[in-house]
């Protein structure tokens, strides 16, 4: 994908083009490195957005990387997903995807290097000594009483760590850094643990396995990365990332550099609670389209330029800031209403029989896809006739003033259509509305001499006979809490919006819907932007509401 216009300016885009202005590097290779362990989420669309289009913007390339080092929590399923995931945001790869399990040897190698200088130990300690060693952010740690054994006894133990002579958590290898420092990262922490399990890539070839800070900046190095970017909690991590590769010596030594990361109102983010809530049922799976992955948006109908809009909107910095989620919908409305045909959908039926009009027949009245100002042509023929259905809060029986819509005496317009005029209300046993009869003037057709005859109400509506059932789901925010994320005491599951799926089974929409396809995207005009689910059968398309026209309840909330 080449962007159009230039990626605006900011501060890693600065250091890049500094280092090449400097010579320090001939090109830009940058990597999105994803862990295989659960589905990609918006807030890593904003880590693929910014390392694949800064690379792009200085001809450089971006490597896929799955950072697949602890086989406990990794699965080939989730590589597939990420892979999916990254395209249908947009961005290729090409033939650079790697895998940090396939640098194994190499980590190991590096190992032996770091015992051989006397810069690595084989440490005894349980983890729950580990921890008690560490000492605090106060206090300075203890050093271990494992921590001055000799090469060769350090380098005969690493071997039978590998060779599986020792029980799981029984041995780590540790870096010999700096028990006193106040970074707590550099006391010493563990490069390799044993772990008799399992590698969906590596297979049974290991039982020890290197640890994330440890691998990350070798892989980093072997793959030439120049800038390696990520999140700000690494921020304290840098001076070990820095330490590995100075002490051995490898060749490359990528800069790490730290931004932000992207947080969405009433939106949780990480990935351990999304696959919580994929188990627990609060969720119907994955791609549930309330779920903020890469997969349920895209189910929801999110556009890939919508996600890519707001990273470059939302922008890169170093400070954290919660995003409104009306950013993420107008980046969404601004490129839907370029995309998605305007259509008639009624979204909770109320019958209507215009007593003037012939029984029996149906005339077909055209209607453009687009408005006007979006400049685009197209049309289709909606058919009108003696039964219509129109929305039921388009009727109101007894309406307060400045109520313009339907009520008994009233006169509205249908859109593309005739005025009618409410002659009489119909209700069933229990009072209920069922049935409003019209009558309508023939002489106000679209496009006839009467049609500017005025009337303060136009509503949108189908004809009953050839419209189309169908089921329409409505969604609002999974979570009624601004932060979710940030939840310190309580459980995130009793801050779940009981409006979150609203299931609308018996809507009925336009004829011309009847031959839409599982995925295509429409205006249903005054209700929203909506998209075709897979759920749909050949008797009953289901569509999920992806934005509303406007924003209602996310402002409200906000300015409560
Ligand atoms: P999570 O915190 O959701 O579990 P993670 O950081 O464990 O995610 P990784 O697979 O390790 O997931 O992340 C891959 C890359 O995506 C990393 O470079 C990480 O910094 C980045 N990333 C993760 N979450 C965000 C976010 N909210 N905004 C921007 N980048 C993110
Ligand atoms: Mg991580």
């Amino acid at each position: 994908m080449q962007t159009e216009t230039a990626p605006p300016v900011n501060f890693i885009r600065q250091i890049v083009e500094e280092d090449l202005k400097s010579g320090k590097h001939q090109t830009v290779v940058t990597r999105f490195p994803p862990e295989p362990n659960g589905y990609l989420h918006i807030g890593h669309a904003k880590s693929i957005w910014l390392n694949f289009s800064l690379a792009q913007a200085f001809g450089g390339v971006c490597h896929l990387r799955m950072d697949d080092t602890n086989p406990l929590k990794e699965d080939a399923q989730y590589v597939e997903s990420i892979k999916r995931d990254v395209q249908w945001l947009g961005f290729d790869w090409g033939t650079r995807e790697f895998h940090a399990a396939d640098y194994f040897q190499d980590f190991f190698d590096c190992a032996v290097k770091l015992i051989k200088l006397g810069r690595a130990y084989v440490c005894d300690l349980s983890a729950d000594e580990v921890r008690e060693y560490r000492g605090t952010l106060t206090e300075p740690g203890r050093p271990s009483p494992w921590r001055d054994r000799s090469v060769e006894e350090n380098l005969d133990l690493f071997l039978g760590m590998r060779d599986g002579q020792f029980e799981d958590g029984s041995r780590t290898l540790r870096a010999k850094i700096d028990m006193a420092s106040p970074n707590i990262n550099l006391r010493d922490p563990a490069i390799y643990r044993i772990r008799k399990a399992h590698h969906h890539r590596a297979g049974d070839a290991w039982c020890i396995y290197p640890m994330y800070d440890y691998a990350h900046c070798i892989s980093d190095s072997l793959e030439g990365i120049t800038h390696s970017i990520c999140t700000l909690e690494f921020e304290n991590h840098r001076p070990l990332y820095d330490w590995f590769l100075d002490t051995l010596q490898l060749p490359v030594h990528p800069q790490q550099i730290e931004f932000s990361k992207l947080k969405l109102q009433y939106t949780m983010l990480g990935k351990r609670k999304l696959r919580e809530m994929v188990t627990s049922g609060l969720v119907s799976g994955w791609d549930d389209p309330r779920m903020p992955t890469i997969a349920g948006i895209r189910r929801r109908g999110y556009t890939p330029e919508s996600i890519r809009d707001l990273c470059e909107k939302v922008g890169v910095t170093k400070s954290e800031v919660w995003t409104e989620l009306s950013y993420l919908a107008e980046c969404l409305r601004h490129d839907l209403n370029t995309k998605a045909y305007r259509v008639m959908g009624v979204l909770r039926p109320l019958k209507v029989v215009l007593t003037n009009y012939p029984e029996g027949q149906i005339e077909e009245l055209d209607a453009a896809y687009f408005p006007e100002d979006v400049g685009l042509h197209g049309s289709r023929k909606v058919p009108f006739g003696r039964e219509l259905y129109i929305e039921q809060d388009d009727f109101m029986e007894d309406p307060p003033k400045k109520y313009f819509r339907l009520q008994p005496g009233g006169e509205v317009r249908l859109r593309r259509a005739y005025i009618i005029k409410c002659q009489e209300v119909i209700k069933d046993s229990q009072g209920r509305v069922v049935e409003v009869r019209c009558s309508y003037d023939p002489d106000t057709r679209s496009g006839s001499p009467g049609e500017h005859r005025k009337v303060k109400g136009t509503i949108h509506w189908v004809e009953a006979s050839t419209s189309v059932p169908a089921e329409v789901r409505l969604f609002e925010e999974l979570f009624t809490l601004e932060q979710p994320d940030n939840l310190k005491d309580g459980d995130y599951r009793d801050f779940i919006n009981p409006n979150s799926l609203v299931v609308l089974p018996d809507s009925r929409l336009e004829r011309s819907l009847a031959h839409s396809k599982v995925g295509e995207r429409f205006q249903f005009e005054r209700q929203g932007y909506f998209i075709k689910d897979q759920d749909s059968t050949v008797d009953k398309p289901v569509f999920n509401r992806i934005v509303p026209l406007k924003d209602g309840w996310a402002k409200l909330l906000q300015k409560q």
